[in-house]
């Protein structure tokens, strides 16, 4: 197979932070000298008090410990806020774009910002919140979740989002898992015209957590909701009467940053713990380089806040750096499938972040709604969070993109803070589905299942060799967990649970998760690549294949597929996709169920939730699993409902 290359733009790499050449020198040296390399970067903070050791790390059981810039002293909030004001306190920080278009949208210079800060800080001090004391957020997209997460940060409190729109007990499973005695919330979120109860969410998650004594409540839809004497206050009023003057704590570079669950996909959430100095750094950095940022710009990364994404890529990274960087609340559909790109174009975005699974689904609709839109403004397209097959990728990079911007695929996860493996803009050829290169700092390694370094081409499980700042550097509460998730299966390496491929060219392509690969009559395969072949086909939307029991082949292929609008999902179509996929892969690729699925079991960060799939496979129906982090807990009845039996 002869995989398309796109070479970098020749006007690109003229003016880019970082071309090929430079790339190539500070790569080589961020893992020969990452004590030097990592002391300049470092340089981009403002240190209260400087640090004097870069790294001190080992994955090792018997001296086992991560920590960066240990001795030095910052706050992560006056890096994104205070250090500005100066220079360019009446730029714009945030741009707030509202669920529905015809409400007004917000523009907050980071002077407002860092006054609205500095009140909600200082609210929350009068309410006993301290250094150290974890305050749980559950916001929708709106600036005061910025604003809260900040505040947060000034104080030294701990914040741990939890999505708006995950459930009463799922909210109730993490305030009661990090200890928190505050919650920030709203009184009703808004997500495509539909109101989310957040206020009555909480109501009915503190039943359960007698720990919390105070809830401040943001109106946002205006709705009536009931307030708790003595526990409940209004945010506004309560900010009305702070003052706007408050100094940021002091905190050593190893002082707790922010709890955040994963999502869920592989096993109930894992409360991942970051820190202060070593992700301010790598946030900053990685994006800087990641997407060309330089100031001025505007800048959108579609992330919700709930996500690691939305922490390290909406609000410290582009923050730190003194970027624009646009918050929208709702979601790509609504009114209709342009949403996203009337709003590059209304506010001449130049750089897009967004999932597959939202490109898959906007896809779907058709090219018409993307080219009713100018999108001239676009210079850089990001994609995250799922491997993106080539055919969604071709799609972005052509139609969306109409083949002028690079596509950065970022490979990371909420456990490395900030991205790992990626092309930059201007100093990576692009090959679609591949995350392609390295970040700085970043030792990526291919072992196989002995632990046995896979060199040159080849494929296997993908660990990192060292550390870089941004690292998790515990599960809350649980450090010996930290260790056995991550730490044991390879002894020395971080082991991150992916399968991944390396090219004759050095080139990285994900496979997907370890736990999916099916085994047919002895064949390896990764379940990506099916999915891709099935995704290919002209009147498929979107698929997600899995093993199930087979009692000649060992594991079976089954395959969820959702089709195109429009499309009828019948036995013919049936019949032609496993035709196709025989010639697409081979024969060891055919389906031995194909399930028609109008959708598929997702996280709230949109990840297909291929465990629950399996148990559906197996038919089993008994012991699904942390089901808490669904976005549509529904799909899975209907799966379970309309299970075809194998012939
Ligand atoms: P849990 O760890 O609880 O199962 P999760 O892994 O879904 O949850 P995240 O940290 O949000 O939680 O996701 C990280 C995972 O997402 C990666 O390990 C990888 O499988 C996938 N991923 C993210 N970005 C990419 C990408 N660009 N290409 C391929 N896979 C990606
Ligand atoms: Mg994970």
């Amino acid at each position: 197979m002869v995989e398309a290359l796109y070479p970098v733009p020749v006007e690109w790499a003229k003016d880019a932070l970082v071309d090929e050449a430079r790339y190539n020198e500070m790569y080589a040296r961020s893992v020969s000298d990452p004590d030097g390399f990592w002391r300049d970067q470092a340089q981009r903070i403002d240190w209260i008090k400087p640090f004097s050791v870069v790294k001190q790390t080992s994955y090792h059981e018997a001296d086992f410990g991560i920590s960066w810039f240990t001795d030095g002293t910052l706050n992560i909030a006056a890096n994104a806020l205070d250090r500005h004001l100066a220079t360019r306190g009446d730029d714009i920080a945030i741009i707030w774009e509202p669920d529905s278009p015809s409400d007004p949208e917000r523009r907050i210079t980071y002077r407002q910002l860092h006054e609205d800060v500095c009140r909600f800080a200082n609210l929350m001090k009068s309410r006993g919140v301290k250094k150290g004391d974890r305050v749980t957020i559950y916001l929708p997209m709106v600036p005061e979740a910025a604003v809260a997460m900040l505040a947060c940060a000034r104080i030294g409190a701990i914040h741990s989002i939890v999505f708006a729109g995950f459930s009463p007990d799922a909210l109730a499973g993490r305030i009661v898992d990090c200890d928190s005695s505050i919650v920030l919330t709203a009184d009703q979120g808004l997500r495509g015209g539909k109101k989310v109860p957040l206020k009555a969410n909480v109501d009915e998650a503190l039943e359960d957590c007698p720990g919390v004594d105070t809830v401040i409540v943001l109106a946002h839809t205006g709705a009536d909701v009931p307030m708790a004497e003595g526990r409940d206050i209004d945010w506004r009023t309560g900010v009305a009467q702070q003052s706007a003057d408050c100094a940021p704590e002091e905190m050593n570079a190893e002082d707790p940053l922010f709890i955040l669950y994963t999502s869920g996909s592989t096993g109930k959430p894992k409360g991942v713990l970051h820190t202060t100095g070593g992700y301010a750094v790598w946030a900053s950095m990685t994006h800087e380089y990641v997407f060309d940022y330089r100031p001025g710009q505007i800048y959108w990364c579609a992330a919700d806040i709930g996500w690691v994404t939305g922490h390290s890529y909406v609000v410290y990274g582009p923050l730190m750096n003194g970027g624009t960087t646009v918050m929208f609340e709702g979601v790509p559909s609504f009114p209709d499938a342009s949403r996203f790109w009337q709003i590059v174009d209304k506010y001449q975005v130049e750089i897009f972040y967004g999932a597959p699974t939202a490109l898959r689904a906007l896809m779907r609709e058709g090219d018409d709604y993307v080219k009713a839109t100018s999108r001239k403004s676009l210079k850089v397209l990001g994609s995250v969070g799922e491997p993106i097959n080539p055919e969604a990728w071709s799609w972005y990079y052509n139609v969306v993109g109409e083949g002028r911007c690079p596509i950065v695929d970022t490979w990371w996860q909420t456990e490395t803070g900030g991205v790992m493996i990626t092309p930059l803009p201007g100093a990576t050829a692009l090959k679609p589905g591949s995350a392609s290169k390295p970040m700085f700092g970043v030792r990526p390694m291919l072992l196989d299942n002995d632990g046995k370094e896979i060199t040159g081409a080849g494929e296997g499980c993908l660990v990192i060799a060292d550390s870089w700042p941004g690292q998790m550097r515990t599960v809350w509460g649980d450090h010996e967990r930290f260790f056995q998730t991550y730490f044991s299966t390879f002894k020395g390496y971080y082991f991150t649970g992916d399968g991944c491929r390396r090219d004759e060219d050095g080139y990285y392509w994900i496979t997907g998760r370890i736990d999916d690969v099916i085994n047919v009559s002895g064949h390896r395969m990764g379940t990506a690549e099916i999915e891709s072949a099935l995704v290919a086909h002209h009147k498929v939307a979107e698929a997600a294949v899995v093993g199930m029991p087979h009692e000649i082949k060992g594991q079976g292929i089954y395959a969820f597929v959702t089709t195109n609008a429009g499309v009828e999902a019948d036995e013919d179509l049936r019949r032609e996709l496993i035709k196709w996929v025989r010639h697409e892969i081979g024969p060891i690729a055919t389906p031995d169920v194909i399930q028609f699925a109008p959708g598929l079991p997702k996280t709230r960060s949109g990840k297909i939730m291929r465990r629950i799939l399996r148990k559906i496979g197996e038919n089993d129906f008994s012991s699904l699993g942390d089901t808490s982090t669904l976005a549509d807990p529904s799909v899975v009845d209907n799966l379970i409902e309309n299970r075809p039996q194998p012939a």
